[in-house]
């Protein structure tokens, strides 16, 4: 198969190939110069910003609307929704009394930093210093784009299978903090915890976890704890 891919061949598959790996390296690129804009403009502001990830219906929105009453009563939050169509999650969070910003990305399964870009323009950076950005539902290309964030946190639930760390490790590798969500359906679910946050641990030994639910809200003291550890180490920098 190696010897395959590296000899001359009669058609222009290979070369196809090679054409496509470079815009995917310039895009990347491209987004990275870009994401380091928002980065920059954000802690001009003393935004922390978090991006959140991950699969559709893990729970993002509701993980979002169970932690914002909480931090209202310290940080002033903001919401940067991103969705390839529809407008209910960020009305949800429009609901909670914060600024909610909703990127609709038309199809696009990911946001990416010049979407992010635009969307702070439309938020009034002095007023908030806890910015949130819920990514579109994907487990996979999320992953691949820098946002201009401070962190990365994602999120697994129980009821998507144990097995997810070793099929979609990238994810896994890039977050700061996996929040192990619906913990409350463990019962009625075959998820083993231990090997998942093994697995996890294996493929980012630095990765913090967290269990919890939004149903019932347990393990959001220590959810909410991080939270205000990260953004007080973050005010450090
Ligand atoms: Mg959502
Ligand atoms: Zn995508």
């Amino acid at each position: 198969m190696q010897g395959e891919q590296t000899a001359p061949r009669g058609n222009n598959t290979g070369r196809e190939l090679m054409h496509e790996i470079r815009i995917g390296e310039d895009l990347r690129e491209k987004n990275e110069a870009i994401a380091e804009e928002n980065r920059k403009l954000l802690a001009a502001h003393g935004i922390v910003t978090l991006n959140v990830m991950s699969a559709p219906g893990a729970g993002k929105t509701s993980l979002l609307v169970r932690t914002i009453p909480v931090l209202m009563k310290r940080y002033t939050i903001g919401v940067i929704e991103g969705d390839i169509q529809t407008t209910t999650d960020a009305e949800r969070i429009a609901a909670l009394g914060v600024p909610a910003y909703q990127i609709e990305t038309g199809g696009v399964c990911h946001l990416d930093a010049a979407m992010v870009h635009s969307a702070i323009h439309h938020l009034d950076l002095d007023s908030i210093d806890l910015l949130f950005i819920e990514n579109v539902g994907n487990l996979v290309c999320p992953a691949e784009f820098d946002l201009g964030e401070d962190a990365r946190v994602m999120l697994l639930s129980v009821s998507e299978g144990d097995d997810k760390p070793n099929k979609y490790p990238l994810m896994f590798r890039e977050s700061r903090l996996l929040l192990l969500n619906k913990i409350d359906l463990l019962p009625y679910v075959s998820f083993d915890v231990a090997k998942a946050r093994r697995d996890a641990r294996e493929i980012n030994p630095r990765l913090d976890i967290i269990e919890l639910s939004s149903t019932t809200g347990a393990g959001f003291e220590l959810w909410i704890a991080w939270i205000d550890e990260f953004v007080a180490s973050a005010r450090r920098r």
